[in-house]
Formats: C-alpha cells, sequence, structure tokens
C-alpha cells in the first residue's frame, strides 16, 4: 500500500532538529529563509552531529533490529532474491527474543500434526476473537488476524527451510502440559537452536548483517521521501548513511526506557526494566518521521527476574508463595505471580518444587536455572520444617498452606485459585527458588497499515517505511507473534518491490 504524500510542514520540524535527514541538501519548499531573524537559520547553520548525508552502502530492504521480528521480515525478500542487510545496535544478534523462555504459541503446525495434536490456526482465532472483544481490542482485525495464522507458516517454513530446531512434542504432550505451546530443543530458555538456524540460513540465501550500527535518523530526499537511515557505528564512533529502497523497523518495545514508560504506563515505571535493549529507538525515529503511537498506555504482562522459572507452571507441577508462606495465585499462568507479586506490595515471592520438575520434560531448563541461580535456591530439604526455615518463612503459615494444596489435589479441583495444570502434591525433598517481580515488554508502538506500512495520525501511509514486531501495537509483543508480523513486513515489502 505504497503511497506518496506531502509532509513538508511536519518534516520541516523534523529536519530542524536534526531528528530526520535531508539527503544532497534541504527539503523543498522547506529551505531556511536566511537573515539572521529568530526562528529562521542561516545557510550553513547546522545541527551538532548531523553531517550531511553521504551513501556508503545500498540494499533493496533495510531491517533495523535483529530479533525474531527482523529476522523473519528478511525471509521472504531474500527468498525472492532482494538484497537485504539487518542491521543491530549490538555486538551480535537476536535482541531480546535470544533471551527469550521460548514459549511459543502456535496451533496445526507439522511438528503438532505429526505428533497427533489437531489445531487448525482459523478455528483457534475465531475462538480467539471473543478475547480481543472482551478487552476492547478490536482495531485492524486483519492485520490481528495475520499475525495469528501466520504463526503457524513461521514454524513450518524456520523448522523445514532453515533447521530450526523444537522440542519433540513426545516430550510432553502427554504430561499435560499444552500442546498449543511448541519450545525449542532442549526446552525453555533454548531459543538460540531456534533462532540460530534461521540468522545463519538468511545468511546462506545472501542476507548480510551488519553489528554495531545503531539507527538514529531516517534520511529523506528532497520530497521527504524515506530513503534510507543513519546509524552510529558504535564501534568506530562514526556516522554510517545507508540507502534502502524499503526499510523495516524492528528494534523492539520500549521496555527499558524509563521516561517513555513513566509517560505511557505510569503503572509499571517504579518496577525495574529486566533487560537493557528496548529503548524505544525505532519508536522515537518513527515519529520523528510522522509516524504516530498507538496503545501506548497499554499495560503489558510482569515478568520474574528468573523469567524461565516463572513459565515452569506450564510444564510440571509447582507451589508458589508470598514470603509469608501462603499460596496467592494458580501457579499455572507465568504472569499470575509477578503481577500479583507487584501488586500485592510483598517485594518477592518463592517457587517450590520437587523431583517431578528436576526430572521431568524441562530437565534441561531446571537443572541450568539451579546451577546459575544458586543464591536464589534453597534446598534439598527434606521437611516442610526445614523449608521454611531455609526460605525464612514461617513454617506453621507454610504447613497449612501444603495442607490445603493437598486438599485441593485429593479433591481434583483448585477451588482457592482455580489452578488447571499439573494440580500434583509435592514431595520431599523441597527446592525454592527465589524471584522479584520486573518489567519486561510493552505493547505501545506504531501504527500502521494491515499490511505494516508506518502511518501518520490520520492513516495516511509513510511511503517505504513498515514496522513489525515489538514496535508496533499490534503485534502482540510476544516471540510467535512477532514472527508472525515480521513475516507480514516481508511479504509486503516482496509485493512492493514489485511495483
Ligand atoms: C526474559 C524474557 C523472556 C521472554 N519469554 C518469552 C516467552 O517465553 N514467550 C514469548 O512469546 N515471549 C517472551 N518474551 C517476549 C519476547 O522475547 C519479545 O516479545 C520478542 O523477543 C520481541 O521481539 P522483537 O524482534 O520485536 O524485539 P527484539 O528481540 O528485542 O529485537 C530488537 C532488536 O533491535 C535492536 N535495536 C534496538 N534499537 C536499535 C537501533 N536504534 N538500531 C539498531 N538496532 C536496534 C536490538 O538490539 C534488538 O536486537 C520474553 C522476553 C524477555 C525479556
Amino acid at each position: 500500500m505504497e503511497t506518496s504524500m506531502n509532509r513538508r510542514n511536519f518534516l520541516k520540524a523534523a529536519v530542524a532538529s536534526g531528528a530526520v535527514l535531508v539527503a544532497g541538501g534541504a527539503l523543498a519548499g522547506c529551505a531556511p529563509s536566511g537573515g539572521g531573524k529568530a526562528g529562521s537559520a542561516s545557510e550553513g547553520d547546522s545541527v551538532v552531529g548531523t553531517s550531511p548525508v553521504s551513501f556508503t552502502e545500498e540494499t533493496d530492504v533495510l531491517i533495523l533490529g535483529t530479533g525474531i521480528a527482523g529476522m523473519s521480515a528478511a525471509m521472504d525478500p531474500v527468498e525472492a532474491g532482494h538484497k537485504v542487510m539487518l542491521a543491530d545496535k549490538l555486538d551480535r544478534v537476536g535482541g531480546e527474543s535470544f533471551i527469550a523462555c521460548g514459549v511459543m504459541n502456535v496451533s496445526g503446525s507439522k511438528m503438532q500434526k505429526d505428533a497427533g495434536i489437531p489445531g487448525d490456526p482459523e478455528e483457534k482465532w475465531k475462538a480467539y476473537l471473543p478475547v480481543l472483544e472482551k478487552k476492547g481490542e478490536t482495531d485492524d482485525m486483519d492485520y490481528k488476524h495475520n499475525v495469528y495464522v501466520y504463526q503457524t507458516e513461521w514454524a513450518d517454513r524456520v523448522a523445514a527451510d532453515y533447521g530450526g530446531k523444537f522440542q519433540p512434542l513426545a516430550d510432553y504432550k502427554d504430561t499435560g502440559a499444552p500442546t498449543s505451546m511448541l519450545l525449542p530443543e532442549h526446552g525453555i530458555g533454548d531459543m538460540t537452536t531456534v533462532l540460530t538456524p534461521l540468522q545463519k540460513g538468511l545468511e546462506e540465501k545472501g542476507a548480510t548483517y551488519k553489528l554495531n550500527l545503531r539507527a538514529t535518523n531516517f534520511i529523506v530526499d528532497k520530497d521527504g521521501t524515506p530513503i534510507g537511515v543513519r546509524f552510529h557505528d558504535e564501534k568506530n564512533d562514526k556516522n554510517v548513511d545507508v540507502k534502502a529502497s524499503k526499510i523495516i523497523v524492528a528494534t523492539g518495545g520500549f521496555s527499558c526506557n524509563q521516561e517513555m514508560v513513566s509517560t505511557f504506563v505510569p503503572s509499571q515505571a517504579r518496577l525495574g526494566p529486566l533487560t537493557v535493549y528496548s529503548m524505544g529507538e525505532g519508536h522515537q525515529m518513527c515519529k520523528a518521521l510522522g509516524g504516530s503511537y498507538m496503545h501506548m498506555d497499554m499495560e503489558a504482562n510482569l515478568m520474574s527476574d528468573l523469567a524461565q522459572v516463572t513459565v515452569w507452571g506450564y510444564f510440571g507441577p509447582n507451589v508458589q508463595v508470598t514470603p509469608q508462606g501462603k499460596r496467592f495465585i494458580k501457579e499455572d499462568q507465568s504472569h499470575d505471580s509477578p503481577t500479583a507479586c507487584y501488586e500485592g506490595g510483598f517485594g518477592y515471592w518463592w517457587t517450590i518444587f520437587d523431583n517431578q520438575l528436576i526430572t521431568g520434560s524441562q530437565a534441561w531448563n531446571v537443572e541450568l536455572n539451579m546451577k546459575n541461580n544458586a543464591d536464589r535456591l534453597v534446598g534439598p530439604c527434606d521437611t516442610l520444617d526445614d523449608l521454611a526455615a531455609a526460605m525464612d518463612v514461617p513454617a506453621d503459615a507454610l504447613k497449612a498452606t501444603f495442607e490445603s494444596y493437598d486438599a485441593q489435589v485429593a479433591a481434583g479441583e483448585d477451588k482457592e485459585f482455580g489452578k488447571k495444570l499439573f494440580l500434583q502434591s509435592l514431595s520431599a525433598p523441597y527446592y525454592a527458588m527465589k524471584h522479584f517481580p520486573y518489567r519486561y515488554k510493552t505493547h505501545g508502538g506504531m501504527k500502521i497499515t494491515t499490511d505494516s506500512q508506518l502511518t501518520d495520525k490520520d492513516g495516511t501511509p509513510i511511503p517505504n517505511v513498515y514496522c513489525c514486531g515489538s514496535t508496533v501495537a499490534d503485534s502482540g509483543s510476544d516471540l510467535s507473534p512477532n514472527a508472525a508480523s515480521g513475516l507480514i513486513s516481508g511479504k509486503a515489502v516482496v509485493e512492493a518491490l514489485k511495483a
């Protein structure tokens, strides 16, 4: 949906501030009037740090960010034979996607079908619609639909065409764990086994990666049409200008930008950020180009600082308690505990587990966390009294919690909190890990068209610029929806390049 538009008045201010750079001189119709009056500029005046545009590289498709969204956006353009460059500000690829827990909600993939698990993404979408309607998230349902159903295509293509490795569903399909969840090869916390093959496969098909390049400004031509991006080369401390026919912004969310969080999601401003990379830089660049923010105040779930421990409840039994030894949530919804802990103001909470988790389908990850977070681990403890002492919680309260929990297990129903998965008793030796709540993702992002082209506040597309992943409002801000949103941008760019 490419259109050209006159955004000169808006861009005039952006150019003057240095937020947007013009190739080859002033924006047509926006030339400084000179004369030294207040409010006007003289020839030769410039904003410090904004040296004249000088392209050193040119590509068909330039992707900002190498997380799951950016890499997925590269798939179709690379496969169609276009020259694709992926740039990242870090000295490694993968962004937050590489360090994610790896739980991917997909239905009807070949892996699932081969394991005898039925599922049709279109049917699932129909079942999901009322959830969105209840939440009032009903704008651009076509985009949301495409994000939803492309998750399946993404998983199939990454596995078949790029060699991405997923955990065999046989490992957990009969344990009571959700079979709508795909995991990387060794289970929770192993995203590199999915994304490294994708990264390398893209490279083999011709994509190039440029690391240590921080995108700082869009470059527009004299008519205000985006034609490239200026980067700061973080290693060599110099500017690099790259010319591109199409630009895809996949720079992640803004959960690490304290100013943006305080402005848009003040309810989470007092929480620390779990990572350091999601600074909303793509958001700000797009805004400077005339793009518009959407749903910036939508609160995202919270996470534990031991993120992977938070998702164990989908794959094995555990009991979670407050510092006072009391159960406070159903343990089979990963985000309930950090949110309840934060809202309840009790600072931290414990996940108590036993050998069922240690030897279960996520054994690799449980062992990893017990080793890497030994300072947060207590156990093995042979009795609940020993466990309570090690956790420094009141023993009577902890024993009462277990008595009540075991009674619900015996009754086959968790009347207190409604836990459905792994409503099973624990037995000695007991272990526990302590967590703290953090913010880890955001939902708000750029307003886009159904095919992911950046728009201004009126919905008018801005030429040549597309957005995906946590940079857009409706991507779901999770791994597989962000991957699907990347596919949408990649497909749109391939179509646009045909024109
Ligand atoms: C600890 C943790 C666990 C999680 N677990 C899960 C899970 O189990 N399941 C799930 O569905 N989701 C999970 N998530 C959320 C999920 O990881 C994110 O939704 C997803 O990774 C975002 O993908 P993305 O490609 O949009 O962004 P990212 O993966 O963050 O990629 C953005 C990239 O852009 C780069 N970048 C940023 N600014 C610039 C710039 N100016 N110039 C150049 N490059 C730039 C960054 O360096 C980064 O590499 C988790 C998140 C965290 C933090």
